[in-house]
């Protein structure tokens, strides 16, 4: 069956064209990261290419090199950040797969020894915590 297509009213879009705010800890030419408002764990970023793709199976490769070079740059930061034990990069294509947001995103999770992620899409945070993990996550980045 034929995917939808991209939908530039999805909640991303609205986030790159600032029409709805967000805790950015990244952005170039090409692609933008901030905070996941429902985090599978602390310090949990998206990282998200402007270029409009619904998800990997759509996108144009030339986004592909400068989108997974941000997420080391976020992976190796948010380690940093957090002191965690290692990152879980996570990256979902149409409903089976649990994807829920329709324009193409890396999700970066920082992983501690023994403690499970909590659920996708599951409790929002309170925008004070994000506000200071998304300035951890800068300050690592800076380094
Ligand atoms: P997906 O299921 O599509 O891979 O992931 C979408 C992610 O976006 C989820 O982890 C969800 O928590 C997050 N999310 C949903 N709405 C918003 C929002 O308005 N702002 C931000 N920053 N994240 C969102």
């Amino acid at each position: 069956m034929a995917e939808a297509a991209y939908d530039t009213s999805n909640i991303f879009a609205k986030i790159l064209r600032g029409e709805i705010p967000s805790h950015r800890v990244h952005e170039d030419d090409a692609v933008v990261a901030f905070m996941d408002v429902m985090p599978q764990g602390p310090g949990h970023t998206l990282v998200v290419p402007k270029a409009p793709s619904r998800n990997l199976l759509d996108a144009d490769p030339a986004t592909l090199g400068p989108l997974f070079t941000v997420v080391q740059k976020v992976a190796l930061a948010v380690k940093k950040a957090f002191s965690a034990d290692g990152v879980t990069i996570l990256q979902f294509n149409e409903p089976a797969s649990g994807q829920t947001v329709y324009h193409l995103h890396v999700h970066v999770i920082p992983r501690f020894d023994g403690i499970a992620l909590k659920p996708h899409t599951g409790q929002m945070e309170k925008p004070e915590v994000l506000a200071e993990n998304a300035e951890k996550i800068r300050a690592a980045l800076n380094d």
